[in-house]
């Protein structure tokens, strides 16, 4: 949900690129449920599945077709994929990622970036959105809850570092490697909406530390798989040892996966006995989520995701005009589908310089910025541009004019 003030936006319905609430308010939706609608809303081939799957069969504790179709086309798709399990949300692909990583490297201590997330587990929730007064040395941060209550000893399987700083990421695996097995990042970036962005040496240097040293390197691409065919993996030609999925691979519906190399995987293999992780749940594998999912993914060939990119460099071009136009501080950061609208001075490197370029007057605009969008008929969150298949061209000059009117808005408002 989102939270918004004085109350939150109560949905009424939906249709293409278009969400209606119950004050009968229609915007252009550029939320797409936290990036999860790949095709917007109510996509004919996703709903028709969904209705006559839910005719035939709701819910089992056998799996059923669709789920080994899902698996199959994630195999055929997804670089580092040979075997797959499926759970109801990203939240849990990370939490048993984070098990079979454990299981597989035999150390318990797991390695995220500073300012990473990866859902509501707390361990990886920590250091989420630290404080400068807090977050201690760059080559040594420290790991701060972010939930009261979160028990010390939780905290102290966390290690962190920064993106795009190879020398002392390398610095504090070598450090801390008896312990730690496990490294997660986004390879996108530090975390959505952010809009900072991975540079692929980083990447190729992480898979590089990671193997070296022994480590699982888990890929939560919940969000980031909508940057190719390939995923962001495919895109930069760089394998991780376990990928986790979520949001777009259900079509709209609740969904998680793990998927990994076979060796990684045979952690959860009930061949021999025991298998050294347990998983299961009552909806894992559901069969609504796997038709929805399969339908809505099959849907996105390569020429689609061509699709996207070229819709988010229409709409990146048109955004860096509604800046100039508006004589407004600011930069647009554009990856395939995501386009970032950041007020700050510089394009941010990671999370320190990310917080320490958020001055009084960034972040006073930034704040503002979704509510007078929202004016001006445009769905957006944290001035993030999440684009999909039903979104067109017109919907994005439309977008660009309601920019700009918010801006200048913005700029009366001072
Ligand atoms: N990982 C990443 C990178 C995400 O962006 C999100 C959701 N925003 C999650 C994990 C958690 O997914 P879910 O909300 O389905 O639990």
């Amino acid at each position: 949900m989102l939270v918004t003030k004085p109350h939150p936006f109560y949905a009424l319905s939906a249709e293409g690129s278009y969400i209606t609430d119950a004050d009968g308010w229609t915007r252009i939706d550029w939320v797409n449920n936290f990036a999860s609608l790949i095709h917007g809303h109510n996509k004919r081939e996703v709903v028709e599945i969904i209705s006559q799957q839910a005719a035939r069969l709701l819910s089992a504790t056998m799996p059923a077709e669709w789920e080994v179709r899902l698996a199959e086309l994630l195999v055929e798709r997804i670089p580092s994929v040979e075997q797959v399990r499926f759970m109801n949300s990203g939240t849990e692909a990370n939490l048993i990622a984070i098990k079979a990583a454990r299981a597989f490297s035999g150390k318990s201590k797991v390695a995220k970036l500073e300012g990473g997330y990866h859902g509501q587990y707390d361990l990886l929730e920590a250091s989420y959105v630290p404080s400068a007064d807090r977050w201690g040395a760059r080559d040594c941060p420290a790991v701060l809850a972010h939930n009261s209550g979160t028990p010390k000893s939780l905290l102290d399987e966390l290690v962190l570092f920064a993106l795009n700083d190879i020398a002392t990421m390398r610095e504090i695996l070598r450090r801390n490697a008896s312990e730690v097995g496990t490294v997660i990042i986004d390879p996108s970036g530090l975390s959505l909406g952010t809009g900072v962005y991975a540079d692929r040496e980083f990447l190729a240097a992480l898979r590089e530390t990671t193997e070296r040293l022994g480590m699982v390197l888990i890929f939560d691409e919940v969000w980031s798989l909508r940057s190719g065919y390939r995923g962001t993996q495919g895109a930069v030609g760089i394998t991780p040892d376990i990928t986790t999925m979520g949001k777009m691979i259900g079509g709209g519906l609740p969904i998680g996966a793990v998927g990994g190399k076979r060796d990684v995987m045979s952690v959860f293999s009930v061949d021999e006995g025991e298998p050294k992780v347990k998983h299961s749940g009552t909806f894992t594998g559901n069969p609504m989520s796997m038709a929805a999912g399969f339908t809505a993914m099959s849907l996105m060939v390569p020429e689609m995701f061509e699709m996207l990119a070229v819709q988010g460099q229409r709409l990146t071009d048109g955004l860096r005009r509604a800046l100039t136009d508006t004589n407004t501080q600011g930069h647009v950061v554009n990856r395939g589908s995501m386009t970032n609208l950041l007020f700050t001075e510089g394009i941010p490197v990671d999370y320190r310089d990310l917080y320490t370029q958020q001055t009084p007057t960034v972040a006073a605009l930034a704040a503002k910025m979704p509510k007078l969008m929202a004016t001006e008929g445009l769905h957006v969150l944290r001035n993030m541009f999440v684009g999909s298949t039903a979104i067109s061209d017109d919907d994005v000059d439309q977008t660009i004019a309601a920019v700009t009117r918010a801006l200048v808005a913005a700029r009366e408002a001072r």
